[in-house]
This record gives C-alpha cells, structure tokens and sequence, in this order.
C-alpha cells in the first residue's frame, strides 16, 4: 500500500478502497453531528493518558520530566485553527499507520454494510466500530497528527486531507504525546468560538479525568462523576456520561448509582443499555467495566468485576480499598474484587426482578433484547441460578402473545399435572399444526412455546422447576394418560400389533422403535426422542456444527384410531403384497421427518406423493363412472 522514499523524507500511503468510502460516508451522512469531532479527540487523548499513566504505577521514570497528565486544546478565533494536545502514549511510525491508516478491515466493510443512512443509527455504528477520529475531516479539510511514543525518540507527522491518501515525515517533537491541529473548514467555522467549543466539553466530557485547559484556562470539573453527591447528578449527567464510557449515541434503560461502605468500601455507576451490541453475542468477550482505585483508572473491560453473562452492562467500580498497584493477575484473585463483584450482581438482578415485579412492560422490552444473556446465565451462574430461572420468560399454549414465567404456569397447573411441558420450534405455527401438541390441546394442559434455539440447551440446565420435572412433548417417556374414546374404534390388539411389526420391518434400521401412541388424536403418526436423547431442534443445531453428525434415531408412534391407519391394517389383511402399503408406510415416516425439519432428501416424497395421488385418482374417476 506505500510508495517508501528514502529515508527522512516524506512518505505517501494510499488508503484501502474500504477506508475512502469510510470517510466519504462519514463526512457526508454524519453532517448534522459535526460536534462530536471534539468529543472523539478528547476521549481518544484521554485514552493515551490513561495509558501512559496505567504504565507508570509499574514503572515511575516513564513520566519523566513531563509529569502533568493533561490535554491542551488551542483555538484561534480569527485564523480559525484548532488543536489538541495530549501528553499521553503517543504513537510510533508504524503505530500512525496502523492506528489511523487502516482500521480493522473486518470491522470496516462490516460497518459499511450496515450503514442505514439514518443519521441517529449511524453515528451509533460510528462509535461501535471505533472510527471516531475520522470524525474530524467533518470540520477539517486537512488534518495533521504530530506524535511522539513514550519508548521513542524519534517523533512523526501524519498529514491527510481524508480524501485518497495520507503522508508521514519525521518531525522535531521534544516531548511525548500527541497533537491534532486542523483549520476548520468553510463550514464549520462556528467551532472556532470559546463559548462553543466550551459548551461542547460541558456537554460530553466535563467528566474526563484529566483537565481539560482551553488557551491555558481550565474548563472541565475533571471530578469523576462516581464520586460526586448523588443528589447533585442531573439525568442528563449520568446520560452523557453513559454515552462517553460506551461510545454509544442514545440513553441507557436504566443506570444504578452506588456508594458503599461495607463490606468494602467503593462507588460505582453501572448502566444497562436499551439493546445489545451485535458483538456482545460472542461469548468470548469481556465484561465491560472500567476499574478505577482511589480515583485513578487501572483497567478497561476489567473482567473480574462481573460474570461474562452480564457483559451487557456498562459501568464504572472505583474502590478505596484495592491497592494502586494492582495488576489484571491480582484483580482475579483480589477478595475485595470477589465482594465488590457479589454486590453489584446482586443489585443488578433485583432491578431486573422488580421490573419483572412492577414494570411488566419494561421487563418484556429488556427480556427481548437481553434474555439471551439471562439464559446464558441460568447455563453458566451456577450461584445466581435460582434467582435467574424465576426470570426466564416464554410464551405457551394458553398465553401465546404475552410471556409468562414458570411461576405462572406452575400456579396454573392441573392438581395432578406431575410435569411441565415445553415444545421447541422456530415459530407459533410450526409448534401448533406438529401432531405432538393435539394430546395437550385437547386435555387443555399448557405448554410452554419455545422459538429460541438456546432454549434447548436452557430446559435440561433447569431441569426442575418447584419440583416439577421440565418434560419436551416430543420425549417418548412422557406421562400420559390414553383417553378412553380414542380407545374405542382403535384397531384390535393383533392388528395392531401385525401392523406395528410390518412397519418395522419396512422402515428397518432408520427408526429405534415403532410403537402405538398414546399421544396422538388426529394424527396417523409421529416422531419422538427416545428417553434421553435430544429433541429435533438440538439435533439440528448438532448437524449445523458437526457436518457427519448421524443424529439419533427415532421412536415412531402410530395413532390407531386414525382412519388412514385403520385402512392400512385392512390392506395388510387383504392383500399384504400390494406396494400401495409399503408406499404409505414410508410416505407417512418421511413426512413426519419433514414436519419435524429433519428430512434431508426429498428427492423420493415428491415421486412418491405423485405415485399415490395418481392411484386416489384413478380410483376417484372409477368411482364416478369415466
Ligand atoms: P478508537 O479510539 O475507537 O479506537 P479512533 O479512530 O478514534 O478509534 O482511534 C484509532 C486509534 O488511534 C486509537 O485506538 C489509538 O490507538 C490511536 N490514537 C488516536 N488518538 C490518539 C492519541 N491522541 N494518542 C495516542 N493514540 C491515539
């Protein structure tokens, strides 16, 4: 991607294709928010300070002679420039090229795509895929970055117009740190006024942690917000502060604010967003609390302040009583941390359980965007899980548009329902037209809708609710009682049974067992899990990881009151060799598998199907005399 020239001279890098249309759709779809430019340079040289400062509780010389950690922001009202200077990490020759020659391309042709062209929703993207300093070239038509790295001597300009390309060039810089200078562009010279450019810092980052001098006057309070008396906070405090520590462009749900004495002694603000970054859906990634000792910050994403279930939630924990020289090894093994930990958790759930209290309708909004991570935590919190279960939300056979709880359906359960049954599918209809449900609608016993794929993997954590076993309709060992007017045109025992044995023989090694049901009441027939073995949906999740996973094999129920089975056996009677019955036989398993999503070659149904219908043909043309 460059054109080196020799040494000491200038540089000129091309950007990736991806880049340029980047900055072309931030420079264009953003207008209207050119503000933010001053919040994304602020927050990134507050970044740099944090750094350089997390380095020096290990090592005091890094600071040197330049100890005062601070940003400095020039402004000329009349020539109309601008810049920022920050005394903290800096960056190297190839930390400018990376840094801000290339972003991650992954991050960027997938930030691209998502563009909307909704200018709310896009500066939201803008802050989750970390794209902020390109920002500038909204209020700039040239910017250049002098930088220094701490571990450096040598410093570098970097200059672009964020257009095709950028340039770097070694520079005199006699002290660490960075600075952005810019001349505002024809229409952004508004910017280059004290009150404006104040009022922006007031607005997002009064509460940055380091000062914040504007032409050698300071401007922020710099008191971190935790700390400061709950009853002087303004919502809109706790809101620009939410939307400063998670890059995120619009409020939080909710924030909790705590000060704590004891057990530890400790301040936190923790907020919930109103929905999930797509990214969170990786399991691998951290808890998103910053850590901050007596005021100082230590860590990002430090992870041991929450469990990953709750990695959602954004926040700050400040403590007293952590050492300054706490390091990511000691935090893991900290007792203060393993207290401070316990009793956010706690706090966060019992919010959680008063909406589901008290706020029914905000809780369902919350269980939509984040009940994936409440049964994330139900798998993985083993200490929490209680509490989380009485949480889980579904819908079910009795309550198919609004959620209930397993408390609701326990109190509604029938005296002598000995479990609670559940059925998974992708949707409402699929569940309600699948012959395993007709049993449970005509006997009015309620079961539980389940569409999300996970919840095959929640129902068995749970396993028992208030004693009652959790039970998929699709289990063969389901209790149930056979109804007595089902029994009552059923087939006789020995043709029942002559048939059953034929079945079998015809479908052979592609089914466990073939069996009456006791389940069915229209349906000639259906497939069941045999005892402990997955259900269709979980099997399917199994084929999607494991390309040659075979899947276990299937219990077949046959309803012997069903008139089409009835007609079967009268075939068997009469004329056991005619290939109409084994074409039924197989017609009737293959479109059960199709039911249950689970039949992977109809490359033989559809000639089959064809077959039959030109036999009922055939034979209705008969019947009517032509
Ligand atoms: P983000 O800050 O979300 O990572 P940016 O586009 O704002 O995205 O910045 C890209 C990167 O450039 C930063 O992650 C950081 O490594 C580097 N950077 C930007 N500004 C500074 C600065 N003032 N000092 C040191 N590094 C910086």
């Amino acid at each position: 991607m460059s054109k080196q020239t020799k040494k000491n001279e200038v540089e000129e890098f091309q950007f990736q294709a991806e880049m340029s249309q980047l900055l072309h759709l931030i420079t264009h779809s953003l207008y209207s928010h050119r503000e933010i430019f001053l919040r994304e340079l602020i927050s990134n040289a507050s970044d740099a300070l944090n750094k350089i400062h997390f380095s020096s509780l290990t090592n005091d010389k890094i600071l040197g002679d330049d100890p005062e950690l601070k940003i400095q922001i020039q402004f000329d009202e009349k020539k109309k420039t601008f810049s920022i200077t920050d005394n903290g990490i800096g960056m190297t020759h190839d930390e400018l090229i990376k840094n801000i020659g290339t972003i991650a391309s992954s991050g960027t042709s997938e930030f691209i795509k998502q563009i909307t062209g909704d200018k709310n929703k896009d500066m939201e993207l803008i802050g989750k895929f970390g794209v902020g300093f390109y920002s500038v070239f909204m209020v700039a038509d040239e910017v250049s970055v002098e930088s220094r790295s701490f571990d450096d001597k040598k410093a570098y300009k970097w200059t672009s117009a964020g257009t095709g390309s950028f340039s770097i060039e070694p520079i005199e810089k006699d002290k660490r740190g960075t600075t952005i200078s810019f001349k505002f562009n024809k229409d952004s010279q508004e910017f280059a006024s004290k009150f404006k450019i104040e009022s922006i810092i007031k607005k997002y980052s009064d509460f940055v942690s380091f000062p914040i001098e504007l032409n050698e006057e300071i401007t922020n309070k710099s008191t971190a917000l935790w700390a400061r008396d709950k009853k002087e906070i303004k919502k809109e405090d706790y809101i620009e502060f939410y939307k400063y520590i998670s890059n995120a462009y619009d409020e939080p749900l909710s924030w909790q604010h705590f000060n704590v004495e004891a057990p530890v002694q400790f301040k936190s603000i923790l907020f919930i967003p109103k929905e999930p970054d797509r990214q969170l859906f990786n399991q691998n990634l951290d808890t998103k609390i910053m850590l901050y000792v007596k005021r100082v910050f230590i860590q990002n994403d430090c992870k041991d302040l929450l469990p990953q279930w709750l990695r959602f939630v954004h926040g700050v924990v400040d403590s007293e009583d952590l050492s300054l020289n706490v390091s990511r090894e000691t935090t893991q093994k900290s007792p203060v941390m393993d207290k401070i930990s316990k009793y956010l958790v706690k706090k966060l759930i019992a919010e959680f359980q008063k909406w589901a209290e008290k706020d029914q309708d905000k809780y369902a909004s919350f269980w939509k965007e984040f009940g994936n991570f409440i049964k994330e935590g139900i798998h993985t919190d083993f200490s929490n899980k209680d509490k989380l279960i009485e949480l889980y939300r579904c819908y079910s056979s009795e309550s198919p548009d609004k959620l209930i709880s397993l408390m609701d359906y326990k109190n509604r359960m029938g005296v002598d329902q000995e479990e609670i049954y559940f059925v998974c599918g992708k949707n409402k209809d699929i569940i309600e037209n699948s012959p395993n449900i007709e049993y449970f609608r005509k006997n009015k016993i309620e079961v539980l809708y389940l569409f999300d794929e996970i919840d095959d993997f929640i129902m068995p954590s749970i396993g028992t609710y208030q004693k009652k076993k959790l039970v998929g309709i699709d289990k063969a060992e389901i209790k149930i009682s056979e109804s007595e007017e089902n029994k009552k045109d059923a087939l006789g025992k020995a043709d029942q049974e002559k048939l059953l044995g034929y079945i079998k023989d015809i479908l052979g090694e592609k089914v466990e067992d073939v069996i009456e049901s006791k389940r069915l009441v229209d349906s000639a027939c259906t497939l069941v899990s045999p005892k402990d073995e997955m259900n269709a949906n979980m099997e399917k999740m199994m084929k999607m990881m494991d390309k040659n996973y075979q899947g276990s094999k299937r219990v077949m129920e046959i309803n012997s009151s069903n008139s089409l089975i009835k007609n079967l056996s009268s075939i068997q009677n009469k004329s056991p060799q005619d290939p109409l019955l084994k074409d039924c036989i197989e017609q009737l398993y293959e479109g059960a598998r199709l039911l249950e999503g689970s039949l992977n070659d109809p490359s033989r149904l559809v000639p089959r199907t064809n077959q039959i219908m030109q036999k009922a043909t055939d034979l209705y043309l008969k019947s009517i005399g032509s």
